[in-house]
């Protein structure tokens, strides 16, 4: 007993000698584009390191007690134990990256997009005990995006607390001449980043999309499944499409950043199905090591979640799937990865698509099996009272389990054993056909009320 009352003892202390409570200061030049760091401790770590490579080329000045040291391999050795303080400059016009451009720069003199892992640097200690703060300091009328919980905003100084999540993980900062609009929507807070540059652009369009394509995904369950999201939207004219570029993000929280070219009407913006896409993803946790399932779970919701609110028709939605299916099977075919949970690179569309016909199938047989009591809506619903707001990595079997205790069955698990892991393209006409979706010609369907399962058909759509 006394030697488990001292292991406890120990462990407290350690844990709590682990858990390193730091600030960085951030002197934001947005003319410049550059952030000058300062971080300060009683007692430095080991070193303080990063896992981009970029990192490297952007980094200047490094002092500790304003004597310049080096980098190395992404490292930056400090003296073990000293109090000091470390300062260094990140220049971000020297990152290599798609947002780097001549006509990004053009379009926004003074505006920056950086990825995390890019400007800051990590001491060793660093882990899901860390008590870190940021505190940016920048001129008035210039504004800081970031995906971590808000301390604190005003005129020149904005504060965030560092919410632990694994290096790997993506997340973008954005700095500039640009507002903020903070959304509530379905009782979650959408921190909105307009960064417009030079562009003139309908700020009410863009809000109003934003609001649609969230509520969307909001109406999957009982609410938007996390409770504050970064949203930056970064305007570049001349690009192709709508939206040409949406990317959701996990480091730090959870983040949703895209491109949208400022000259699109807000009729073709609501018709774009990129944002919805995008915010789907929240409604899993992150699974890197199975990218079918995100992708795939995504690309289903981007169509159900806008039928659900009347940003589609029952038809349109199910060609509009119809289509995908048939995009990813063709992928399949030609270049017939092992199974869907190998599908990558070429198999993009196998990937993506044959996902989403798991996605149906579960629905499907998850209502049969319940009478409708039960749906995929709902078991995803109940994830985000466990699950999502996590700094956790999910497997697909892992999520598939949890949702199988959700629903009590066994239908995911059975799903990713009989089609996910043994079938290059899970079978879909038959199921279609018991759905009352008869294919015709171009791509064009007749829907079949008098069918078998039209009932749970028309029960996916209206929710
Ligand atoms: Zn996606």
């Amino acid at each position: 007993m006394k030697l488990y009352l001292t292991l406890i003892i120990v462990f407290f202390l350690s844990t709590n000698t682990s858990a390193q409570k730091n600030n960085y200061r951030v002197q934001v030049d947005h003319i410049n584009k550059t952030l000058h760091i300062e971080t300060c401790f009683k007692q430095a770590p080991d070193y303080l390191h990063t896992i981009s490579r970029n990192a490297e080329k952007l980094i200047q000045n490094i002092k500790w007690n304003d004597k310049p040291i080096q980098h190395r391999n992404r490292y930056i050795n400090l003296p073990d134990g000293k109090q000091g303080c470390l300062t260094y400059s990140v220049n971000s016009k020297q990152q290599r990256s798609r947002l780097n451009n001549s006509s990004i720069n053009k379009q926004h003199p003074h505006d920056t997009v950086l990825e995390i892992s890019d400007w800051l640097w990590k001491s060793d200690v660093y882990n899901q005990y860390s008590e870190v703060t940021i505190t940016f300091l920048h001129d008035t009328g210039v504004n800081v995006s970031a995906p971590w919980p808000l301390i604190s905003r005003n005129t020149n100084k904005t504060e965030y607390f560092v919410k632990y999540t694994p290096d790997s993980w993506v997340g973008y900062i954005g700095f500039g001449i640009f507002d903020i609009l903070e959304l509530d929507i379905s009782n979650s807070k959408f921190n909105l980043a307009i960064i417009n540059g030079n562009n003139s652009f309908n700020k009410d369009s863009i809000t109003d999309w934003i609001q649609q394509m969230t509520g969307a995904v909001a109406s999957i369950g009982n609410g938007f499944p996390i409770k504050e999201v970064q949203v930056m939207v970064l305007l570049i004219k001349g690009t192709r499409g709508t939206v040409p570029w949406g990317q959701v993000n996990r480091h730090g929280g959870s983040g949703v950043f895209f491109v949208v070219n400022p000259d699109k009407s807000h009729r073709e913006l609501i018709s774009d199905w990129t944002a919805a896409h995008e915010f789907s993803h929240l409604l899993l946790p992150y699974t890197p090591d199975d990218r079918w399932l995100s992708e795939g779970f995504a690309s289903y919701h981007q169509n159900i979640s806008r039928a659900r609110t009347g940003l589609l028709d029952e038809k349109s939605t199910w060609e509009k799937l119809l289509a995908g299916f048939e995009r990813g099977q063709k992928t399949a075919n030609k270049y017939n990865a092992p199974t869907l949970k190998y599908a990558k690179g070429r198999n993009r569309m196998q990937m993506y698509w044959g996902g989403a016909v798991i996605a149906l199938k579960a629905d499907v047989a998850l209502q049969q099996a319940t009478n409708g009591r039960n749906s995929l809506s709902q078991a995803l619903d109940k994830l985000s009272d466990c699950c999502l707001d996590s700094s956790q990595e999910w497997t697909a079997r892992e999520t598939f389990a949890r949702l199988d205790k959700i629903t009590n069955t066994r239908i995911f698990s059975q799903l990713y054993y009989q089609e996910v892991k043994k079938q290059s393209y899970p079978h879909y006409q038959q199921m279609l056909k018991e759905l009352g979706i008869i294919q015709k010609y171009n791509g064009h369907i007749i829907l079949d009320d008098s069918a078998e399962k039209a009932h749970i058909r028309k029960k996916i759509i209206n929710g």
